[in-house]
Parts: structure tokens; sequence; C-alpha cells
């Protein structure tokens, strides 16, 4: 038996249909945000830098499969200036969201309540 060898730091990656769906929905909301708000015709950079923030945030997530909504979460991982954007975008994109991905606000908002 040979040794093996020791990783530096071993993070548990979530990669569940919740989360998977979560990040589905952030993207769309920033996508949404973007294009009506910064009218670049694509993503652009301070957007796509917190879609990835916010994905990393998700996989990294210590509820995992169980979490809830972000918003109603006690432990506030996300550094005060992506707070600050994430919150924008959740305020101009929730009510279009409602009328773009009806099916997505509403279990949104469904799991907010039943927690
Ligand atoms: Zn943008």
């Amino acid at each position: 038996m040979g040794t093996v060898p020791k990783k530096a730091k071993v993070y548990y990656l979530n990669h569940g249909p919740n989360v998977a769906k979560e990040k589905e929905f952030v993207a769309k909301m920033i996508e949404l945000y973007c294009r009506r708000k910064h009218r670049q015709g694509h993503l652009c950079k301070e957007c796509r830098d917190l879609l990835n923030y916010a994905h990393k945030r998700l996989s990294l997530c210590p509820f995992g499969e169980r979490k809830g909504a972000c918003s109603n979460c006690h432990i506030r991982c996300y550094k005060p200036e992506y707070r600050d954007k994430i919150k924008a975008v959740m305020r101009y994109s929730g009510k279009w969201m409602l009328l773009f991905h009806p099916v997505y606000s509403i279990k949104h908002l469904l799991r907010k309540v039943s927690e």
C-alpha cells in the first residue's frame, strides 16, 4: 500500500438538484438585471463577477441541499459589497421573475414560507 497524498484543504462542494436550481435562478436574475440596467448586450464584468461569487457561495453553503432562501439565512456568507449588489438584483428582478418565470418564483417563495 502506497501513501495517499494529503490534500491541503478539502471543501465539500454542493452539487445536488436544489443547489443547481438555485444557481440557475440566481443566474437568470442577474442576467435580467444586467440586460435592463447595464445594457451591454451581454453580461457585464461586474455582473459576471457577482454571478461567479453567488455560485461559489451556493457551492460552499453549509446547509447544502437543505438550504432555505438566502434572504432568510442567518449566516450572511456574502461579503457586504456583494450582499448590497445581490440585494439590488433581487429587488429589481424579483417582480420580473414572477412574470417571466412564474414557476421559479413561486417555488422560491414557497420554500421561503415553509421554513
Ligand atoms: Zn451588469
